[in-house]
């Protein structure tokens, strides 16, 4: 008897090892799957109106979390922590119009998600930011990028200027932003096919994984700088200079996204970060790559 309960606890141990290595563990990259991602016609589709560009770019810190590293980048230390940032950014053209990217959650939200440090003063801003923008744009549907829009005190007056697309609206993972259903009818969703241009000196491209409406947003100033807005592809920088995504346990149980996908895209990435001409959003990394 006493050996049967050996073997079972001995067996029990072994499967628990075995389950928490695999749940650490991430994709291949690369994989089978491949992400073709075309710099060039962002660029086209982006300055193709020759109309004025964007003549400047501001960066919000609305709040700061963190989550451990090994769920983060798979393969990282068990007990590292790893910072993360929830940032919004208002894009500015010289005939006063703007373009608010990634509208972050709501100091609630926050509270729920991460417990503390959100900051209210900015996240006012951003809402002020929001009520005159010409233009909304995110990303993707989780509730850190669109939450700002779900939580608007002035949801009516700034929906015609929301522009989330029809994959974001009908995504199951829209559901923790918690809009109300009502107002998530109102939103007319956008329909493209993989690149588009939705206002001078931006161009969207289609890149589903880490959720089903994640899309890579391309902006070019009127100085020539260049930004790709990459939403959760890469939680840190890590997950495209080791390419290595989050650990299934995150991937699987909790975000129900494709980690072949995203394997692929962070091999993308990658490419464009070698090139160097381009600058990287990685939403949540407070961090520059060293
Ligand atoms: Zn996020």
């Amino acid at each position: 008897m006493k050996r049967i309960v050996l073997l079972m606890g001995g067996v029990f141990v072994l499967a628990t090892i075995a389950f928490a290595v695999w749940a650490l563990g991430t994709a291949e990259v690369p994989g089978e799957q491949k992400f073709a991602l075309d710099m060039n016609r962002l660029r086209q589709a982006a300055t193709a109106s020759g109309e004025p560009l964007p003549v400047a770019m501001e960066e919000f810190d609305i709040a700061h979390g963190e989550f451990p590293k090994a769920v983060v980048v798979s393969g990282a230390g068990l007990f590292e922590k790893n910072d993360m940032v929830f940032r919004t950014h208002i894009l500015g053209y010289a005939n006063g119009d703007t373009v608010v990217i990634d509208p972050v959650h709501n100091g609630a939200q926050h509270q729920q998600l991460f417990g503390e440090g959100f900051n209210e003063k900015t996240w006012a801003f951003m809402q002020a930011a929001l009520t005159n923008a010409s233009l909304v744009l995110a990303t993707h549907e989780h509730v850190d990028h669109v939450g700002g829009i779900a939580k608007s005190p002035s949801f009516a007056s700034i929906a015609p200027h929301v522009k989330l697309t029809e994959e974001q609206i009908n995504s199951f993972a829209i559901a923790d932003a918690d809009f109300a259903p009502a107002d998530l009818q109102a939103l007319i969703p956008l329909t493209y096919d993989d690149y588009y241009s939705p206002a001078p000196g931006i161009a969207l491209k289609k890149a589903p994984g880490h959720s089903p409406g994640s899309q890579m947003i391309y902006v070019q100033l009127a100085s020539g700088k260049e930004y790709l807005f990459i939403g959760d592809i890469a939680w840190s920088w890590d997950n495209i200079l080791l390419q290595s995504g989050r650990a299934r346990l995150v991937s699987r149980f909790f975000l129900g996204e494709s980690q072949a996908l995203v394997a692929a895209e962070l091999a993308a990435l990658d490419a464009v970060w070698q090139q160097g001409d381009v600058t990287i959003i990685v939403s949540h990394d407070p961090n520059e790559p060293q």
